[in-house]
């Protein structure tokens, strides 16, 4: 899932909350040398989107700008993942429909 640019949703919380990696808003401040008296001036503004650009260019690069080693992370992100698909060796996927229902859906 993370490979394919889907984050896992039990790892939601590594991002939101106190300790999670996203930047509260306390923690995010502006500040540009113009004169310009909005809080947000263009050239915050410019580098925003410039910030933004690049992430959207490169998703990966919000883990090396927050200091985590990408690598190490999504080989534990696998290692979770592939724990969770041996715990689920043998149990059917919610995406197989049994076979009576297939019967029925083809009228067999
Ligand atoms: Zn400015």
């Amino acid at each position: 899932m993370l490979l394919e640019g889907n984050f896992p949703q039990e790892m939601q919380e590594l991002f939101q909350g106190k300790d999670g990696f996203f930047p509260s808003p306390r923690e995010i401040s502006f500040s540009c040398s113009c004169p310009d008296w909005a809080l947000m001036c263009k050239h915050v503004a410019a580098a925003l989107y410039g910030v933004g650009v690049r992430l959207d260019e490169n998703p990966l690069l919000f883990f090396e700008l927050r200091g985590i080693n990408v690598d190490r992370f999504i080989d534990v992100a696998l290692a979770n993942k592939v724990e969770e698909m041996l715990a689920n060796e043998g149990k059917p996927g919610s995406r197989i429909i049994k076979d009576e229902e297939a019967m029925k859906l083809f009228g067999v």
